[in-house]
């Protein structure tokens, strides 16, 4: 029997990958390895389960058998591929070796720590990047059986949503960032502070401008130590400082990587023959955006291109929503700079427009009543990958 083709991830790009190539090619064997569950489930629901308190089952949309059964696969989980070898078209799971015909790193992204958890508060530090790591927290909240003072580290997209979500879910929240409002990568400040009052408003401690120094049990909760000589104690923490594409494997397997994930050309191939990058391991001539529809894009492409028509991905101007139901956000940031940003409106309901040298619109960020001027906007903009 020939090589399957292999795919190493169950995440949306791995399983979306599996479920496209079924609608072009019912039969070409595929094996899916997974280092988790191989639970289908959709990661950005993560964020907005406390509100509605969603238990981890009702984010569960197939498990893996039925993943399997469904789209005639084979599901390996709890497997963590430990080496491939690419010239030899093998890899390594424990003591065996498999051998692929073609193979996909859909491997994604780890949370990137500033400090290295202690293990004995492995109990009351989290960060949330799957469903597994979802059910771990969850379970640490009803544990507590009463509304949790919860402290996140970390005001990117991930915090924010997880503090607008917790504080919706009546869980007492403390947000700790360096930079002076929340969002700084994707919203110019006064947007970002607009959003910070909106939290306020909602009863969020938000310490920025800061950064945790030191953490330690105090009695069966944890207190944290600022970087500005403030103190805070809370029940848990969630750590939310960013994401790192998972390019272990594929660097020490010779590929070539950069800062931005595993280095593919549009049609999503990487340096090594027959290995291809999908998802947010992947940087596609020079982007790795980190969000669902490029990510979708790569999966449409990547599908044709493993079933004999080899096609290139194209990304539109495709902004980001974040789930912040205190105040909607939307952002498309600028891939150039410098930039110039011209702001409109009052209050909570800005427009920030980015301008490149030539004074044309490069991105944008809106707020609360704002986001309506996506569609004409992102119309205008220059497409992340054209
Ligand atoms: C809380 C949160 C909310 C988000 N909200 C949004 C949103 O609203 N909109 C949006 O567009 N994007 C959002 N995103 C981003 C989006 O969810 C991701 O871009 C997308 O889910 C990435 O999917 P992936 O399949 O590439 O990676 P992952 O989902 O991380 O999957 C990686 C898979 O690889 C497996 N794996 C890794 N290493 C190995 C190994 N060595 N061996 C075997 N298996 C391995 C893992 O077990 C896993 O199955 C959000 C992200 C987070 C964390």
């Amino acid at each position: 029997m020939s090589a399957p083709l292999t795919i190493i991830g169950t995440g949306m790009a791995g399983i979306g990958l599996l479920r496209r190539l079924r609608g072009l090619d019912a039969r070409r064997p595929v094996t899916l390895i997974t280092a988790d569950s191989g639970d289908d489930y959709s990661k950005p629901l993560l964020s907005t389960g406390f509100t509605k308190r969603l238990a981890p089952e009702r984010l569960t949309m197939r498990s893996a058998l039925e993943v399997a059964d469904r789209l005639g696969a084979v599901v390996r989980t709890h497997s963590p591929v430990e080496a491939i070898d690419p010239a030899a078209r093998t890899l390594r799971l424990g003591q065996e070796t498999l051998s692929f015909s073609e193979l996909v790193l859909a491997t994604g992204a780890a949370p990137a720590l500033p400090f290295m958890i202690p293990e004995s508060l492995g109990d009351r530090v989290f960060t949330i990047n799957d469903l597994d790591d979802y059910r771990d927290f969850h379970a640490a909240l009803s544990r507590l059986g009463r509304p949790a003072r919860v402290a996140i580290i970390g005001a990117g997209l991930v915090g924010c949503e997880f503090a607008d979500d917790l504080v919706g879910g009546g869980h007492r929240v403390s947000l700790v960032a360096p930079e002076p409002a929340p969002l700084a990568r994707l919203l110019p400040e006064p947007l970002g502070l607009a959003l910070a009052e909106a939290f306020r408003e909602a009863g969020i401690h938000l310490a920025m401008g800061c950064s945790l120094a030191s953490l330690e049990a105090q009695g069966q909760g944890l207190s944290l130590a600022l970087s500005d000589g403030r103190h805070l104690e809370a029940d848990l923490v969630l750590v939310a400082t960013g994401l790192r594409p998972r390019a272990a494997l594929a660097r020490a397997a010779g590929l070539a990587v950069g800062d931005s994930g595993v280095l593919t050309d549009r049609r999503l191939a990487t340096s090594a023959p027959g290995v291809y990058a999908l998802g947010d391991v992947a940087c596609v001539a020079g982007v790795n955006a980190m969000y669902v529809q490029p990510l979708q894009a790569g999966v449409r492409a990547l599908a044709k291109t493993l079933t004999g028509t080899p096609t290139p991905v194209s990304y539109g101007a495709w902004p980001v929503l974040v789930k912040t139901s205190l105040l909607p956000v939307v952002a498309l940031p600028p891939v150039a700079r410098p930039v110039h940003w011209k702001i409109e409106g009052q209050g909570a309901d800005l427009a920030a427009l980015a301008e490149d040298e030539s004074g044309r619109l490069s991105g944008f960020a809106l707020t609360g009543s704002c986001v309506r001027r996506k569609v004409e906007l992102a119309r205008a903009a220059p497409p992340l990958l054209g």
